[in-house]
C-alpha cells in the first residue's frame, strides 16, 4: 500500500491527522491525541470510500456518525467540528481525479448521513441511560426508604455514589441532604448554595405552568410523586436543563415525612437537539430561517384568533440566473448572502420574519396590527435595500427584485394557498418589468396559471403541436431591406391563449423538455426560410435566426441534429444563424465551446443574444466562435426621442467600434420609433429588429413586409 506522504495512504492519514485535532479537545477520552488519531483512522477511510464508491451508501455516512458517540465524542461540538473537517478536507485529501461538482454533491451527503448517523446513535445512548438511571431512582428511593428504617450507613453509600443528583428537603423545602452528584451539577464545590436553601426559591422564568402546582400536591401529601423538565440557575448564573424526579418519603405509619428529589443533567443533550432543530429549520448559506420554519409560522399567523391580520412578501431576483450563470456558483452564493442580510436588516419589528425558501426567493411576513399599511412599507424598504449596489470580486452588481405580497385576515386560507397567491402576483410583478412589488388580487389567482400547472402540461403540450412560431424581420439599416428574421415561439394553450416565450421556456429549461421543443422550433423554421428561397423574396436569401438555451447549446446532440435538419431541409448553413446568450458562454471552456466553433466552422452564424446584460469581459469575445452581436434593448431605450441619453450613446458607439474592429456585426433590438433608427444608422449598426419595423408575426407578414413595408 502506498504510504508517500502524497499517496492516497498519506493523505488519508494526514485527513485522519486534522480530523481528530479538531474533535479531540471536545472528547472525553483517556486516549491521548496520537491514540485517538488511530482510532479514527478506519473512519476515515470509511469516509473516503463514501465519498468514492460509484453509488453512495448512506449507511457508510450513518456507521461513522454512530461510531463517534461509540469513541465517547458526544459533545454537540464533536459533531459540528467533524461536518466542518469533512467538508473542508475530504474532497481536498480524498477525492482526486473526479469531477470536483459530483464530488460537493456526494460530500454534502456525506455530511447528512454522518450527522444522522449521530444523532440516532445520540439518542439510543440517551435512552439507554434513562434506563439505567430510572433503574438507578428506584434502587435508590429503595435504600432511602430502607435506610430511613434500617442502615444509615448502606443509605451513605447509594446516596454518595450515585451518578445522578439526589437531595432530601424537608416539606417545607428546606434543604437537608444533597449528594456529591447534584453539587457538581450546580458548578460543584458550592454546598452553601444549596444546602439549607429553600427548594422553592429555585424558580426560573422557563418553568413548566404545573411545575409549582404539582410540588405543592406533593408536599400536601396528595401525591406521592411527579416527574418534569426544570430549569436552574447555577450559582455563575448559567442555567443546568434537568430532568427532575420529586417523590414523599413517608414514615412508618404512612404520614408524609421529606420530599426527595432526583435529578438527571440534560443541558448537553438540550443543547444538541436545540442545535438539531436549528439546522432542521434554518438555510445553511444564508442562516435564515428555511421553508419549514417559515411553512410553521406563517401557519401561525393564519390560524391566529379572528380578527388579526397577516403580510407577505415573495421576493424573487431579477436577473439572478444571468449572474450566476456568468460569475459563477461561488459569487452567486455571496451574493445572496448580503440580500439576505439587508433582508433581515429590513425586517426587525416584532411579528416580522424573512425566510429563504430556496434558489433567489425570500419571503418577509409581518403579523402586527396593522399589515395593510406596513406590508407596503415593509416591500417598499426591500426594493430600496436592493437598490444599493453590491461589490462582489472588485465588481458592483446592482440587484433588483420583484415582490408578491398577499395581506389579508387569518382564518380564511392555508398556507398552500397564500403562498401560490403570493408567487402568482410575484410573477404579476416580475412581467411589468420588475423592481416593483404588486398587490394580490383575488380575481387574478382564479385565472392565473401557475408555474407548476404550466410545466406539467408542457410535454403533452408539444406531442399535440400547441407550439407555433413567429417571425420578426431583421433589416438592414443601410439598405432598409429585410436581411432575415428571428423566430420566436409561442404557445396556444388550450384554456390561457396565447403565452409567450418567457412563461414557459424558463419551465422548460428546467425539466429539460427545452431539447425537444427547441429541436422543434429548429426545424420547423429552418423550414420555413427554405420556404421564403423557394419564393424568391426581393433582396436574396433571407437568413434565419433561431434561439438556443444554454442547455441545448451543451446537448451533445446539438451538431448532428443541426446538420441532419439543414440537410434534410436543403438550407446552406450561411443561411441559419444560432442565437446564444452571452451568459451561457462565459465562463464556458474550449471543451464546451467545441460543438459551437464546430457549427461556426461549418458555416453556420452564432449571435451573442442579449449582449450587455451579462456582465462579461469584452476581451473574451475573441476567443467565442460568433460573427455577430444583438444588443440588448436596453441599451436602444435612452434613444427613443430627441434628445438621445448621452451616455447610451458613447456606449452603443464604442461596442459597434469594438465589434467592427473584431470582425462582428452588430444586430440592434427593440427599435420602436424612427428617432432610435435614424441615431443607429448613424453610430453604425448594421441591423436593426423592433416593433418600428415590425411586430413579431406569422410568416407571410415578413413576405409583405418586404414588398411593402420596408422602411428606408
Ligand atoms: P430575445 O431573443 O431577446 O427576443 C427578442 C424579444 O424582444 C422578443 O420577445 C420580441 O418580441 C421582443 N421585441 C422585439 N422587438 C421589440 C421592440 O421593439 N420593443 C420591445 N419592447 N420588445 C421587442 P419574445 O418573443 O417575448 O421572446 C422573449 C425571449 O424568449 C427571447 O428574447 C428569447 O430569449 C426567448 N425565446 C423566444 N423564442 C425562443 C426559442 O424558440 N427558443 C429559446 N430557447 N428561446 C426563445
Ligand atoms: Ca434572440
Ligand atoms: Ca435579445
Amino acid at each position: 500500500m502506498n504510504k508517500e506522504p502524497d499517496g492516497p495512504e498519506g493523505r488519508l492519514r494526514r485527513f485522519a491527522t486534522i480530523w481528530s485535532r479538531a474533535i479531540f479537545p471536545v472528547t472525553a477520552t483517556s486516549l491521548t491525541r496520537q491514540e485517538f488519531e488511530e482510532q479514527l483512522l478506519p473512519h476515515a477511510r470509511v469516509l473516503r470510500d463514501a465519498l468514492t464508491a460509484r453509488v453512495f451508501d448512506s449507511a457508510t455516512g450513518h456507521a461513522v456518525g454512530s461510531a463517534l458517540v461509540d469513541v465517547h465524542c458526544t459533545d454537540p461540538e464533536a459533531l459540528s467540528r467533524t461536518l466542518d473537517v469533512v467538508d473542508a478536507y475530504l474532497v481536498l485529501y480524498c477525492g482526486a481525479e473526479r469531477d470536483p461538482e459530483e464530488l460537493r454533491a456526494r460530500c454534502a451527503r456525506v455530511q447528512h448521513a454522518v450527522a444522522a448517523g449521530f444523532a440516532q446513535a445520540l439518542r439510543e445512548r440517551t435512552r439507554a441511560e434513562q434506563e439505567a438511571i430510572s433503574r438507578a431512582a428506584l434502587d435508590a428511593r429503595h435504600a432511602v426508604a430502607e435506610a430511613l428504617h434500617a442502615s444509615e450507613a448502606r443509605f451513605r453509600a447509594v446516596f454518595e455514589g450515585a451518578a445522578i443528583g439526589i437531595g432530601i428537603a424537608d416539606l417545607d423545602g428546606t434543604v437537608l441532604q444533597v449528594n456529591e452528584a447534584m453539587l457538581r451539577m450546580f458548578g460543584g464545590g458550592l454546598d452553601k448554595y444549596i444546602r439549607g436553601r429553600k427548594v422553592n426559591e429555585w424558580t426560573h422564568p422557563d418553568d413548566a405552568p404545573q411545575v409549582w402546582r404539582l410540588y405543592e400536591e406533593l408536599v400536601r401529601g396528595e401525591r406521592d410523586h411527579y416527574r418534569v423538565e426544570k430549569p436552574y440557575y447555577r450559582q455563575d448564573g448559567t442555567v443546568l436543563w434537568t430532568n427532575l424526579t420529586v417523590s414523599l418519603l413517608r414514615d412508618a405509619d404512612g404520614r408524609p415525612q421529606y420530599q426527595l428529589a432526583l435529578m438527571e443533567d440534560t443541558t448537553e443533550r438540550r443543547l444538541l437537539n436545540l442545535r438539531l432543530r436549528y439546522e432542521a429549520t434554518h438555510d445553511a448559506l444564508t442562516g435564515l430561517p428555511n421553508r419549514t420554519l417559515f411553512f410553521e409560522r406563517l401557519e401561525k399567523a393564519l390560524s391566529a384568533p379572528d380578527g388579526k391580520r397577516f403580510g407577505l412578501c415573495y421576493l424573487d431576483l431579477d436577473g439572478f440566473k444571468a449572474i450566476n450563470d456568468s460569475l459563477g456558483h461561488a459569487a452567486g452564493d455571496r451574493l445572496l448572502v448580503e440580500v439576505a442580510d439587508r433582508l433581515q436588516s429590513c425586517a426587525t419589528a416584532p411579528g416580522e420574519m424573512v425566510a429563504r425558501l430556496g434558489g433567489d426567493e425570500f419571503v418577509a411576513l409581518t403579523t402586527g396590527p396593522d399589515t395593510e399599511r406596513e406590508v407596503d412599507e415593509l416591500a417598499g424598504r426591500i426594493l430600496s435595500m436592493l437598490a444599493i449596489p453590491v461589490r462582489i470580486e472588485g465588481r458592483e452588481l446592482t440587484v433588483r427584485g420583484s415582490i408578491g405580497i398577499v395581506e389579508g385576515p387569518a382564518g380564511e386560507r392555508t398556507p398552500a394557498e397564500v403562498l401560490r397567491s403570493a408567487d402568482i402576483t410575484m410573477y404579476r410583478a416580475k412581467s411589468a418589468g420588475g423592481n416593483r412589488f404588486e398587490l394580490a388580487d383575488p380575481k387574478v389567482d382564479a385565472s392565473t396559471i401557475t408555474r407548476h400547472s404550466l410545466t406539467t402540461a408542457l410535454p403533452a403540450a408539444l406531442e399535440r403541436g400547441e407550439f407555433f412560431i413567429e417571425y420578426q424581420p431583421l433589416v438592414h439599416l443601410g439598405e432598409g431591406s429585410v436581411s432575415g428574421a428571428e423566430a420566436l415561439v409561442r404557445w396556444l394553450h388550450p384554456q390561457h391563449g396565447v403565452l409567450g416565450p418567457d412563461r414557459f421556456i424558463p419551465l422548460a429549461e428546467d425539466t429539460g423538455l427545452i431539447v425537444p421543443l427547441g429541436r422543434w422550433v429548429l426545424e420547423e423554421s429552418v423550414r420555413q426560410a427554405h420556404a421564403w428561397h423557394q419564393r424568391h423574396l426581393p433582396g436574396g436569401p433571407v437568413r434565419i435566426n433561431v434561439n438556443l438555451s444554454p442547455c441545448q447549446l451543451y446537448h451533445p446532440g446539438l451538431v448532428a441534429d443541426t446538420v441532419d435538419i439543414l440537410e434534410r431541409v436543403g438550407l446552406e448553413p450561411g443561411s441559419l444563424c444560432l442565437e446564444v446568450t452571452e451568459s451561457a458562454l462565459i465562463g464556458a471552456d474550449d471543451d464546451l465551446l467545441k460543438p459551437l466553433r464546430l457549427l461556426a466552422e461549418m458555416g453556420v452564424n452564432i449571435a451573442l443574444d442579449d449582449f450587455g446584460t451579462g456582465y462579461s469581459n469584452l476581451a473574451n469575445l475573441r476567443r467565442l466562435p460568433v460573427s455577430e452581436l444583438k444588443l440588448d434593448r436596453s441599451f436602444t431605450q435612452g434613444m427613443q426621442h430627441y434628445p438621445a441619453d448621452q451616455v447610451d450613446l458613447k456606449i452603443v458607439e464604442g461596442i459597434v467600434s469594438l465589434a467592427h474592429s473584431l470582425n462582428l456585426s452588430v444586430t440592434v433590438e427593440g427599435v420602436e420609433t424612427a428617432v432610435q433608427a435614424d441615431q443607429l444608422r448613424r453610430l453604425g449598426c448594421d441591423t436593426a429588429q423592433g416593433w418600428y419595423y415590425a411586430r413579431p408575426g406569422p410568416p407571410d407578414r415578413l413576405h409583405t413586409l418586404a414588398l411593402v413595408d420596408a422602411v428606408g
